[in-house]
């Protein structure tokens, strides 16, 4: 997971002092009586490539449309660099939109799809053939500017499509899940490329995908979104690490998760009664409210298990939770195992072992017994 450091600490200095290039207020988008969007409020800063995550039907689509100007809000404000852009048609708007599907044109060849767009702004022929070549270079599809978009893979087209965006030189653009129409592998190398692209261009990109790996692996901060609403906003290690509710831990990676109530605190820690794995100790958590029912949420890597726990155990509950039980079923992943712990209150727990060594076998058998154990700092306190 790479969080480019550097410029998340340029981003996160500058987020205090400057502008946004972009500030959403209050949006709102009905369809008939359906709420699309509901008062969503969301900065986006310049050099921030930005991902919207979210479940389908969630508004994402939406939200990217209404930014582009194909939409129209029925509600909120919408400034650019300070100025409101809510009322101002698509091509008055600083911005380009690079669709899923793509949306090449089939009869001209790759130099005419990129060429297209510069030719309405009325660029002379002389500079659009350098701009067209350029933008080739960019995207690595040199030589290739006389074929038609069929003559092409769907790696090639998405690639025109993404130098017809950027040959506008927009200020922000927009990416309707651009990887979505390619295979695993390509889509892989295509977000690494992408990434690139954006820092070198030092250009300000807002995705949206339903992809949780693709957005980790983009964004400098993700939007997850709910219902036409954004849940939480957050570089994709506190997403992940810090979620904000039991739906945002569930939604992004997976997650062992246990209802229970706070019995006790002390130094810094609590305990929960949970329904399904006892007592668990947690790190106090920061806001919520412990008079509520809440929930501990564990993920898989942060479990180990081992025959008889960790043999440090300073006892009781003082260093690790240990939960006791038997291995029900194994999952082989190649890079890890998951291994599904039946616990000996009946609840299922997943572990996922990291297969850091070349082994022949498994290390643990299904029916054998097991401790599964883990820090009350790896525990995520949330509310229902
Ligand atoms: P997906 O990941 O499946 O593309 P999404 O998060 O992008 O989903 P949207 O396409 O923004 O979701 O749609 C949000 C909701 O608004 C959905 O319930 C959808 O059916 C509805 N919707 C979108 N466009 C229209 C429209 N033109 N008329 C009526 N309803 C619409």
């Amino acid at each position: 997971m790479d969080e480019h450091p550097q410029k998340q600490e340029a981003m996160q200095a500058g987020a205090a002092l400057d502008t946004p290039l972009l500030r959403i207020s209050s949006l709102t988008k009905r369809f008939g009586g359906y709420v699309a969007i509901d008062q969503l409020s969301l900065d986006i800063h310049a050099g921030e490539f930005f991902a919207l995550l979210g479940p389908s039907g969630c508004g994402k689509t939406t939200l990217l449309r209404m930014i582009a100007g194909f939409e129209t809000p029925d509600s909120g404000e919408m400034l650019f660099n300070g100025e409101n852009i809510a009322s101002a048609l698509p091509h008055q708007r600083p911005f380009n939109m690079m669709f899923q599907n793509y949306a090449l044109f089939p009869h001209l060849t790759v130099e005419g799809n990129i060429a297209f767009g510069l030719k309405r702004l009325g660029m002379q022929k002389a500079d659009i053939k350098d701009v067209v070549a350029q933008m080739l270079a960019l995207v690595q599809l040199d030589g290739l500017g006389k074929r038609r978009p069929d003559q092409l893979s769907g790696g090639q087209r998405q690639r025109v499509a993404l130098a017809r965006s950027l040959a506008l030189r927009p200020k922000i653009l927009l990416l309707d899940e651009p990887m979505a129409a390619l295979d695993k592998k390509l889509r892989e190398s295509t977000q690494r490329e992408l990434l690139e692209l954006q820092r070198k261009l030092n250009m300000t990109f807002i995705i949206v995908t339903h992809d949780q790996d693709e957005a980790m692996t983009v964004a400098d901060r993700i939007g997850v979104m709910d219902h036409g609403r954004l849940e939480q906003v957050a570089p994709p290690r506190q997403l992940y690490e810090a979620p904000r509710s039991r739906w945002i831990a569930e939604f992004v990676g997976d997650v062992n998760v246990f209802d229970g109530k706070v019995t006790g605190e002390e130094n810094g820690r609590v305990t929960l009664e949970t329904r399904d794995a006892g007592v668990i100790a947690a790190l106090k958590p920061p806001s919520v409210d412990e008079s509520k029912m809440l929930c501990v949420a564990i993920r898989p890597e942060k479990i180990k298990i081992s025959q008889y726990g960790p043999v440090n155990d300073l006892g009781g509950n003082a260093a690790f939770n240990r939960l006791p039980g038997v291995v029900a079923d194994i999952g082989y992943l190649g890079n890890a195992t998951i291994y599904s712990v039946r616990l000996d209150t009946g609840a299922v727990l997943r572990a996922n072992v990291s297969n850091a060594t070349r082994l022949d076998t498994d290390s643990y058998h299904v029916g054998q017994r097991v401790v599964a154990w883990f820090v009350p700092a790896d525990c995520m306190v949330l509310e229902q």
